[in-house]
């Protein structure tokens, strides 16, 4: 269907509308239009991207592609027709992720304890692993240049996929996104950018010891991005801060920025690190050796401290002798 021709029809404009708030806030769809009209399901959700990309703010179009490929996962793993996994590697072929059943590539130990597994191409499973210590390939079989994982495992490296190609579509259709910023009423997305949009970083103006170390403040520069970052990144990020003296509600805002973000889940994570839930116990600090086994430490050790909080201090000695 022609872009102006979905512009212009109140019906679809409706339904993208629809759609992208239902993703930000990412509550379920209503499938029942796909099944009725499917042609107009596909043009909304397009629409419903492009207004996202629209609006110019990296982060609710992060938001959008995160929440999408979440519901695209669900339907990977639910919908009856796909269930086969010759069905699934034909769309991960689409997503550009190689892969193929595993007893094609390994046979015994490995195919029995996974059950059902898959061969992933190295270069694709490099690509769309998330950055996070249980994905690092040395903890996965490889077998020449193929990484077997379980099949929940690769369903996961598809989401990933799949959100890649969300924003590849919005960076390819450049123009198609600047008709539609300049057919649609701005205020329609107002309250979406009030809500979603990306939120300055409340941080203390004058920091208690000394300039970040380079690994924290590799941290802090990809949440201003709002990238997605990894469980580990999150974990050292906090305890790092706590121990800067931020509060847990400082803290919690600074996560805004994550295209994943659950302010009720955040706050409480945090609260089990600063110790006051839980098991009541403060977490410290990740040492700089374990900052360097979780692929953290931007300059390989070579800051000269063990641990990240000694920086800091480090940099204004050594300015002031
Ligand atoms: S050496 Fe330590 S302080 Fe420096 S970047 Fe690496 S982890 Fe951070």
């Amino acid at each position: 269907m022609a872009l102006d021709a979905v512009i212009n029809s109140k019906n679809l404009l409706d339904m993208a509308l629809e759609r992208l708030r239902k993703s930000l806030a990412r509550e379920p769809l209503n499938p029942r239009s796909c099944i009725d009209s499917p042609e107009d399901w596909a043009a909304a959700a397009r629409l419903a991207l492009y207004i996202a990309a629209a609006t110019k703010n990296p982060y609710l179009l992060k938001r959008f592609a995160d929440s999408e490929s979440k519901r695209f996962l669900e339907l990977m793993r639910k919908v009856p027709g796909i269930q086969d996994l010759r069905c699934k590697i034909e769309i991960a072929r689409d997503l550009g992720v190689v892969a193929k059943p595993a007893h094609e590539v390994v046979t015994g130990i490995v195919v029995a304890t996974f059950g059902n597994p898959v061969a992933v191409r190295w270069t694709s499973y490099l690509r769309y692993a998330p950055q996070d210590p249980f994905w690092a390939m040395i903890n996965r079989p490889v077998v020449k240049g193929w990484v077997v994982v379980p099949l929940e495992d690769f369903e996961r490296l598809l989401e990933e996929a799949y959100e890649e190609q969300i924003l590849k579509t919005a960076r390819e259709n450049e123009l198609a996104v600047g008709r539609v910023a300049a057919s649609i009423d701005a205020s329609l997305v107002e309250d979406l950018l009030k809500k979603y949009a990306h939120k300055p970083l409340k941080a203390p103006s004058q920091p208690a010891e000394g300039p970040h170390p380079p690994c924290m403040k590799a941290i802090l520069d990809a949440l201003k991005s709002g990238d997605n970052l990894p469980h580990t990144a999150r974990f050292a990020i906090a305890t790092y801060l706590l121990h800067r003296g931020w509060d847990v509600e400082q803290i919690v805002d600074l996560f805004r920025t994550s295209p994943d973000f659950n302010e009720k889940i955040t706050r409480y994570q945090v609260q089990h690190i600063a110790g006051q839930v839980g098991g009541r116990k403060e977490y410290a600090v990740p040492s700089c050796e374990t900052m360097n086994s979780w692929g953290l430490c931007p300059t390989n050790l070579g800051c000269g401290v063990k641990n990240p909080v000694q920086y800091g201090r480090k940099v204004t000695v050594k300015k002031s002798n």
